[in-house]
């Protein structure tokens, strides 16, 4: 969706897919969703058919249109291993995050079993590759910790877990073979609320197992008000990123029409026009 993000774990966003199906509790107040239903029905718009999930391969190339490397969130907006995208559709965009090793992937998904399958399969080189970090949403116990039992199945270089919205104490979370873990509660209209003893719980599962851990953010209705200080302090640790020099444009324009070939003729001559647009 774009070259920059506001969201505190990352730095843009990428969306070669829209749109949704809500899943578990965790989707209740679904950002994206609000986001794109106020653009359903307007003509032209990214999200003129609101939430309904749809591919966008006019996205694929995105980033190697960008101009310095970045941490990236794929799928802000949507879930890539939802039912609605082909597994040759996953493979398209794993092979863009391969070809792109400069820029550093996230990938959130709460379709975990797909997730596993596909990175214990066809997705191999994607799960190797250091530069592509792997998590799944967690929000409760019923339905978020099977999540981190799937990833922690699925072969991964880097796994993390997104506990956001956190809505109940997770217990004596099991955190083998997670590298980072990031939580936050939910904000905006209708926020569920988050104990302050569920976050502490987690943040000393994380020292006493040696991971990584991130703190979004309180939430809440004005989530402003309530701000990301967790017992006086914040908490931005995440794993490292790759530190790799960009290829001229002269190379970006080749991957992006390489890219482009393998994609539907009608979306390909669009494609190759806008791998033209890749400047130094
Ligand atoms: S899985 Fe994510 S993007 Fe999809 S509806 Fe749920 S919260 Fe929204």
């Amino acid at each position: 969706m774009s070259e920059y993000s506001k969201i505190e774990w990352t730095q843009a966003t990428w969306n070669p897919v829209r749109g949704c199906i809500k899943i578990s509790p965790g989707c209740k107040h679904c950002y994206a969703e609000t986001f794109a239903e106020r653009f359903r029905g307007v003509p032209g718009h990214p999200y003129e058919h609101g939430f309904d999930p749809r591919l966008v391969p006019a996205k694929l190339i995105e980033p190697l249109l960008w101009n310095s490397p970045k941490t990236v969130f794929v799928n802000s907006m949507s879930d890539l291993f939802q039912d609605a995208v082909p597994d040759e559709y996953i493979s398209l965009v794993a092979d863009v995050m391969l070809s792109t090793p400069w820029h550093t992937y996230q990938v959130l998904t709460k379709r975990a079993d797909r997730l596993q399958r596909l990175l214990n399969g066809k997705l191999r080189p994607a799960a190797d590759a250091p530069h592509v970090w792997w998590g799944v949403s967690v929000e409760d116990r019923k339905y978020g910790l099977p999540r981190i039992e799937h990833l922690r199945r699925a072969h991964a270089r880097v796994r993390f877990l997104s506990i956001e919205p956190l809505l109940e104490d997770l217990g004596s979370l099991e955190l083998s073979g997670i590298h980072w873990v990031i939580v936050g509660g939910e904000s905006g209209p209708g926020a569920r609320p988050m104990d302050g003893e569920w976050v502490e719980t987690i943040r000393e599962r994380c020292q006493s197992a040696g991971v990584l851990f991130f703190f979004k953010q309180w939430g809440g209705v004005r989530k402003a008000k309530h701000g990301r200080l967790l017992s006086g302090r914040t908490y931005d640790e995440m794993p490292q990123s790759q530190s790799m020099e960009m290829p001229s444009a002269k190379v970006r324009r080749g991957l992006a029409r390489l890219i482009a070939s393998s994609v539907q003729p009608s979306t390909a001559a669009s494609l190759v026009q806008l791998a033209a647009c890749v400047v130094a």
